[in-house]
């Protein structure tokens, strides 16, 4: 019998990279919209590791299935690291895309270019009903742009050049960015440790 596990997210931006992301496996995925009743884990770790374990053992338990988690932060040297862990909620507790990419341009008003370097930190976790976990975590460095650019993307990505630019991850393709980004880089990191453990 084929064998299942949940992405354990209601992000549909995050569960369409991830599967574009894997390779084709001989598994069934499925995310935790398929599962009537599933709740958004309470992402109040002090770190993304904290928060992804949290996500994918909650999955985990409520499915009886294994179950992928993800937990992404963009750390802006400038702001010593923030918004970091709290990158979903910077400005405030159910901050839109564009809320919290028009928080950040305003932190970094007074920051010259040079000086707005940056990284995404992905961290994946894996959870198994049982208890049992593993994580594994991608960097993608870059820098803040003066103002959003592209269409691309979700979240941060239109201010994001990709490493010394001049693109930002909103201008690049969905396989572009999927060739090199946080997300791609944890996820080919715990590959081997998924294909053993399910
Ligand atoms: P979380 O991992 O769901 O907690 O997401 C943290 C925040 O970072 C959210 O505001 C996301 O929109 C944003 N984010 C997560 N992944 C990415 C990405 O690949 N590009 C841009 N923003 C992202």
């Amino acid at each position: 019998m084929e064998k299942t596990f949940v992405l354990a997210t209601f992000n549909t931006h995050k569960a369409a990279e991830m599967l574009a992301i894997l390779p084709k496996l001989p598994l069934k995925v499925r995310t935790l919209a398929d599962f009537p009743g599933a709740v958004p884990a309470v992402e109040d770790g002090a770190t993304l590791e904290e928060n992804a374990l949290k996500k994918a053992l909650a999955a985990a338990r409520f499915t009886g299935l294994p179950a992928l988690a993800d937990d992404t932060g963009l750390e802006v040297d400038a702001l010593g690291g923030a918004p970091g862990v709290r990158s979903a909620r910077y400005a405030g507790e159910t901050a839109s895309y564009a809320q919290n990419n028009a928080l950040l341009l305003a932190s970094l008003d007074k920051v010259p270019e040079g000086k707005r370097s940056a990284r995404f930190a992905c961290v994946v976790a894996l959870a198994l009903p049982s208890g049992l976990t593993v994580t594994a975590r991608g960097t993608l460095e870059g820098a803040i742009a003066a103002a959003p650019r592209g269409a691309n993307g979700f979240g941060y990505d239109p201010l994001f050049l990709v490493g010394e630019g001049p693109l930002t991850l909103a201008e690049l393709s969905e396989e572009a960015k999927n060739a090199l980004s946080h997300r791609a880089r944890a996820l080919s990191a715990i590959l081997p440790r998924l294909l053993t453990m399910l």
